[in-house]
């Protein structure tokens, strides 16, 4: 069964009118869900805020109050990140929805979802691009805590390099981080080269396919099935959170990957299908995603996947050039990881 967090708040992490983070995106998103029934088989849970205890396992208390004070005048967080009056609360709401799908897939539910989840820029001590508090990390500490979590796999298959939480956990063997995004030198953060695989303990525990501006579906999924199935079945986790943000999609106005409808509902479906091989417990962040319309489709597509539907929405597929530099990265990926990791 699958459980959908919600609260009348969350369309309130509004970052301005003229900013590409559309506040109203998580009520669009439920009510397209309503049209198309898919409400009928899903329970939706309402959110309860963050507790500042949650954040602070994650974040410094410097920090966290930055964040408190910005939200009481309004201000900026960083050049690209305005921080509203009351985001500390929209924020906590967010991060708050995150941490219960956590916590309910150790009860009734094998799949949870957050439509207004995958923080994945903020570090532990500073953030940037739209994102306030690590929800991802506040998560696995959380469960460590509460559940005695010892392997975590966080899949993130967002168009930008997840460089906050690979900068929480670079040298922490137990958590796992996968991430596919457009190359660093030709997108923001401009992180998450091939090379960089963690440190000390956590080598070969971080791992990073930047694709270059263009790829299409085709090479987009045979990456991701080369790559990703192989890398969770060894390590074996006891929790799978994905980040399925869907800025890759080809009409986002932020990025130039060039992925459609579809490819969002075979991702989904491979990450379902290997949770149940796993560990049964898959915790699902909707992310990044600019082109609203677009967005809210995409989200209805992995939501198809994760429930075995097939009633996708389709679009012309695109044009695509095979590119032979996504299939030397992964080539390249392989050597670099096979001290760790057998791909074949
Ligand atoms: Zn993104």
């Amino acid at each position: 069964m699958i459980a959908i967090t919600y609260h009348e708040e969350y369309n309130k992490y509004d970052l301005g009118v003229d900013h590409p983070l559309v506040g109203d995106k998580p009520k669009k998103t439920l009510d397209f869900f309503m049209q198309k029934q898919l409400m009928k088989e899903c329970d939706l849970l309402t959110v309860p805020l963050a507790s500042e205890q949650d954040l602070l396992r994650v974040h410094s208390s410097a920090y966290v109050n930055k964040i408190k004070q910005l939200s009481k005048t309004g201000g900026m967080l960083s050049l690209d990140t305005p921080a509203p009056p009351g985001i500390y609360e929209y924020a906590r709401r967010a991060t708050g929805g995150t941490v219960l799908c956590g916590r309910k897939l150790y009860e009734n539910y094998d799949i949870t979802v957050n439509p207004l989840g995958g923080f994945h820029h903020a570090g532990r001590e500073n953030s940037s691009g739209f994102c306030f508090f690590n929800d991802i990390a506040v998560v696995i500490e959380y469960l460590r805590k509460t559940f005695n979590l010892e392997r975590c796999a966080v899949v993130d298959v967002d168009v930008h390099h997840g460089n906050g939480t690979q900068e929480i956990y670079y040298d922490d063997p137990s958590v796992l981080t996968i991430s596919l995004h457009q190359d660093g030198r030709t997108l923001y953060p401009g992180t998450g080269a091939l090379e960089k695989i963690g440190r000390d303990k956590g080598e070969g525990y971080t791992v990073n396919l930047p694709l270059p501006p263009g790829t299409g579906s085709q090479s987009y999924l045979s990456a991701f099935t080369f790559l990703v199935p192989p890398l969770i079945e060894q390590f074996q986790p006891e929790v799978l959170i994905y980040q399925s943000g869907v800025d890759t999609h080809h009409s986002d106005p932020l990025a130039d990957l060039q992925l459609t409808f579809s490819t969002y509902y075979h991702l989904a479906q491979t990450m379902k299908e290997l949770a149940s091989r796993t560990c049964e417990k898959l915790l699902v962040l909707f992310g990044g995603g600019y082109n609203s319309d677009a967005s809210v489709k995409a989200y209805y597509n992995i939501t198809c996947g994760l429930m075995g539907k097939s009633s996708i929405i389709t679009e012309q597929e695109q044009h695509e050039i095979i590119d032979s530099q996504v299939q030397d990265n992964v080539r390249e990926l392989q050597r670099i990881l096979s001290p760790f990791w057998t791909l074949q």
